[in-house]
């Protein structure tokens, strides 16, 4: 069976481990290959060859720095084809949605290939009498990416592209369900000149990331998952005295108004859904429709959207989604089909049971849609994370808005109107971190930020853009004269520039 390996000091690291994971295929219900749980020993080692890395890079000019992120970048972008096969082989999602995955890490790639501008520090002449002060953005040394297996090229991307444009060296954790492609990203960087021990991944379970949130010499943390995961390795990273940014699940609601353009909305709202069959932070599993036949109209036409999806296999190119992640997964979502029927919703799509022909063992489930369902509901409450949408019906904008603020997640949200009055108060007004208006799916361009709020993340710096590089990167302020042979007076109170 394919052995996966782990890259550490520029080199693929096999050999016998004490604990192996396995890699599914989700199209066929298969073990399609095994990969080694890092024990502390291996963590160590990988964070020992960053450390090693370390003072070269961090000394390696910012243009030379870029020009290796150049190089990946084009190295991704003539591997895309290959790599969106292996994504797409291991998590399930199409290809076409894989090739969106990848893409949307190179896009952060390149943002980081602008880090001799990001990276530029600040400088004020007389500040004082012959005082300047200037501040410069280090790096902070060896840190860590831990990943989900949801998007396993574009956060990968978020997180090491910017940290080692900065000058860090990094250790990845990727999710042990899908962890070819991180190993291929970290293969092209040493291809595209990036020197051995800059970047390394390490495969591994919750032994590998308490290693790295407890390790003396790893300076920070960048975490990607699920929120109880998310809470728990930002207390314990931080109580470790390291840096942590901590993202975790979501439940985002889309507020459909009565002036919305209902077909463009229904499309929207059903490739939100229902795409990547529900496996996205940003999906829109929540539809809160405001008024009675509002409410009406989205459900008569999305059931029909919805019973027309095609599921089928990842290289299926008319699918509109392929299967979830794993069998365990796939009963997740269907007893959250139970809970919502057993709590009074109307199930008007049963996706349950669901077996494509031909590939009977795979883990697909259909399209389901809710209809009446209530804040109250546990099936609301919490996050579901598969092809199943759930409509819940108010009657004013402001109840709308109320759900997705009151809400324990509060990653996105998006409202459909065209109103731009009611929308600039909603995007305004609610409490989550990314609004689309009109836009189902409001994930930032690399150059903006990416991050929610409440449950949804622990830590107040975002990923990527501006945000990015302050998460990778601490501030040294310098204040200096160069006196001119007087020698001034004992100074006993605080100085002034005065
Ligand atoms: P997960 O929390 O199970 O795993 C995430 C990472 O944590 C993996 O690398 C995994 O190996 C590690 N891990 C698992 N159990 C652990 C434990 N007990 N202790 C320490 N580490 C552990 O998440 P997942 O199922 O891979 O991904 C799906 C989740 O990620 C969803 O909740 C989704 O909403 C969330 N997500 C959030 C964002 C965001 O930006 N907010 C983006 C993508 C996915």
């Amino acid at each position: 069976m394919r052995e996966i390996e782990h890259v550490i000091a520029g080199k693929l690291v096999g050999g016998k481990a004490d604990r192996y994971g396995e890699v599914l295929d989700p199209n066929t219900g298969a073990t399609q290959a095994r990969v080694p749980l890092a024990g502390e020993a291996r963590v160590d080692e990988a964070v020992q060859a960053a450390k090693d890395a370390f003072p070269s890079w961090s000394k390696t000019n910012p243009q030379k720095r870029a020009r290796v992120l150049f190089e990946f970048k084009r190295l991704l972008e003539l591997n895309i084809q290959e790599l969106a096969q292996l994504l797409s082989a291991e998590h399930g999602k199409v290809i076409a949605d894989s090739i969106g995955d990848i893409q949307r890490g190179i896009d952060v790639v390149e943002f980081a290939c602008g880090i001799p501008h990001l990276q530029k520090g600040e400088y004020t002449q007389d500040a004082g009498p012959g005082i300047d002060v200037y501040s410069m953005r280090k790096p902070l040394g060896v840190v860590a990416g831990i990943t989900p297996f949801n998007f396993p090229a574009m956060i990968p991307c978020w997180m090491f592209s910017v940290a080692v444009a900065c000058g860090n060296t990094f250790v990845l954790k990727p999710s042990e369900k899908d962890p070819t492609v991180p190993v291929r990203l970290v293969e092209l960087f040493l291809e595209a000149g990036g020197p051995p021990g800059v970047l390394n991944c390490v495969h591994g379970d919750k032994v590998a990331v308490d290693r790295l949130l407890t390790h003396p010499d790893v300076k920070a943390v960048s975490f990607v998952g699920s929120s109880d995961i998310a809470q728990y390795v930002y207390a314990t990273g931080t109580a470790h005295g390291k840096r942590v940014q901590a993202m975790g699940g979501a439940k985002n609601h889309g507020v459909i108004l009565p002036d919305c353009n209902m077909e463009q909305t229904v499309n929207d709202v059903i490739g939100a859904a229902f795409g990547s069959a529900g496996e996205r932070c940003m999906a829109l599993p929540v539809v809160v429709a405001v008024g009675k036949e509002t409410a009406d109209r989205f459900v008569e036409k999305a059931l029909v959207e919805a019973q027309n999806l095609r599921v089928g296999i990842s290289t299926d190119g008319d699918a509109h989604y392929g299967p979830v992640v794993s069998a365990a997964h796939r009963q997740k979502i269907e007893s959250y089909i139970q809970m919502g029927i057993d709590e009074g919703a109307t199930l008007k799509l049963d996706g349950r049971g669901f077996k494509l022909q031909g590939n009977e063992e795979g883990f697909f489930i259909g399209p389901t849609l809710f209809d009446d369902v209530k804040p109250e509901m546990v099936s609301y409450q919490e996050e579901i994370f598969g092809p199943v949408l759930q409509v819940v019906r108010v009657n004013t904008l402001e109840e709308a808005a109320e759900l997705a603020t009151t809400h324990q997640y509060g990653n996105g949200a998006a409202i459909f109107t065209s109103s731009g009055k009611a929308a600039r108060e909603f995007a305004d007004q609610v409490e989550v971190g990314m609004v689309g208006v009109n836009v189902p799916i409001p994930v930032p361009v690399a150059y903006h930020t990416f991050g929610g709020w409440k449950r949804s993340a622990f830590g107040d710096v975002n990923q990527h853009g501006p945000e990015g590089v302050r998460f990778w990167t601490k501030i040294k302020t310098v204040t200096q004269r160069w006196p001119d042979g007087e020698v001034s007076d004992q100074a006993f109170v605080i100085p002034t520039m005065e």
